[in-house]
């Protein structure tokens, strides 16, 4: 396959992360999505750096690219559901994990940027009620949420951030899916490094990108980032990146990124060729993914189950096909509607001569499978056609 690939040696952009000039290109998509789930009618031209292993548009989005995605309405962060909550412990537990702090040793101020809704922040606030914690987040709904969990937010970005009041610098700073929407992540991590005392720890949680992942197809996320490329964004920052892992499964295609200002970086061992190669691979999949599916199900009806990111990214992707899907499923109601799709319970579903399609992460599409069938329901999934 690499030998086919094209080398793009005449891209304008440098690489977001390491400056590097070289990139391979995958396939453009038509449409996609960005990370709420809307449609996103603009294609996805999207390369990934032959250096780093870093997935980036082709063209670079500008700011005002940026206003446009966030003045739509943008849905991400307002909302608090038991979910939510969950999903905020499981990150607690994983950042206390990973930096494995003595329970004596109280960081002293704290900073999350990009704070959402608060509830995260909240989980550290009441864990160190000692400490000074304070989160920056730029959308409106999602920090008066905050404010109303007794977070101290300011609304805003990083960039437009005062810490004169502190009178120190500050001991954690932390951002859970933040800096892949970062036009500059390089910058973004140099302004940490500013405000950060000088044993202090910079944690950067993010989709990982060292595999192919849905988070690369969506619109708003600026840098695929690779273990290597983290590596390299910390390096050009004047960062140290002291330690990286990826996410227990309770929590998806994440990695967590640990820096500092000094000590000995991480060693890695990303196999940058065959990354390109898997990505390639994966951006064909999902190009051709409406017509095979139309192709090869012919039913008049299909009932989808799953209605989280895949099943968003399935409508934005396939369209045809998803206009063929008569209903979504789930095992729990939790809301009516998926779009523009009624919600129907499994237990309530009486469409057995029709295909139940599951359109839940590729990794899980076995099991869940082996017990619809199970349960006498004629299937398919979306991990027979999309390998991650
Ligand atoms: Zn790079």
């Amino acid at each position: 396959m690499l030998s086919k690939m094209s080398l793009n040696k005449l891209q304008k952009s440098s690489c977001l992360c390491c400056a590097h000039d070289r990139f391979h290109a995958v396939p453009t998509l038509p449409q996609t999505i960005i990370s709420d789930g809307q449609i996103w009618s603009k294609p996805l031209q999207k390369h990934i750096c032959e250096n780093c292993g870093a997935t980036a548009h082709i063209v670079p989005l500008s700011d005002h690219d940026i206003e446009e995605i966030y003045s739509a309405p943008y849905s991400l962060g307002g909302q608090h559901t038991q979910a939510d909550i969950t999903r905020a412990e499981n990150y607690k537990n994983w950042i206390l994990d990973t930096l494995d702090i003595a329970p004596t040793k109280v960081p002293d101020k704290i900073l999350e940027i990009g704070c959402g809704n608060g509830l995260l922040a909240k989980k550290f606030k009441d864990l160190w009620p000692s400490a000074t914690l304070f989160g920056i987040e730029p959308a409106t709904q999602a920090s008066k949420h905050a404010q109303s969990l007794g977070v101290e937010v300011s609304q805003g970005i990083l960039e437009d951030l005062n810490l004169e009041h502190l009178n120190k610098k500050i001991d954690l700073i932390y951002s859970v899916n933040v800096i892949e929407h970062s036009l500059d992540p390089v910058l973004f991590l140099k302004r940490q490094k500013a405000f950060l005392a000088d044993n202090g720890i910079i944690v950067t949680i993010c989709p990982n990108a060292t595999r192919p992942n849905i988070e690369t197809l969506f619109y708003d996320h600026i840098t695929g980032f690779t273990q290597k490329s983290l590596l390299e964004a910390a390096k050009m920052a004047g960062l140290i990146l002291k330690d990286i892992q990826v996410a227990p499964d309770s929590i998806g295609n994440f990695q967590i990124a640990v820096f500092q200002k000094d000590g000995i970086a991480t060693k890695l061992d990303n196999n940058i060729p065959q990354i390109i190669e898997d990505k390639e691979n994966y951006f064909n999949q999902w190009q051709k993914l409406d017509k095979t599916l139309c192709d090869k199900i012919t039913d008049k009806e299909v009932v989808m189950f799953g209605a989280g990111e895949m099943g968003s990214i399935i409508r934005g992707l396939a369209p045809n096909f998803w206009s063929k899907i008569s209903a979504v499923t789930l095992d729990t109601l939790t809301n009516d509607m998926f779009h523009e799709k009624n919600i129907i319970a499994l237990d309530k579903l009486d469409t057995q001569n029709n295909t139940l399609f599951i359109a839940v992460r590729p990794d899980f599409g076995d099991i869940v499978e082996t017990r619809l069938k199970d349960q006498n329901f004629k299937t398919d999934s979306i991990h027979h056609y999309i390998s991650h």
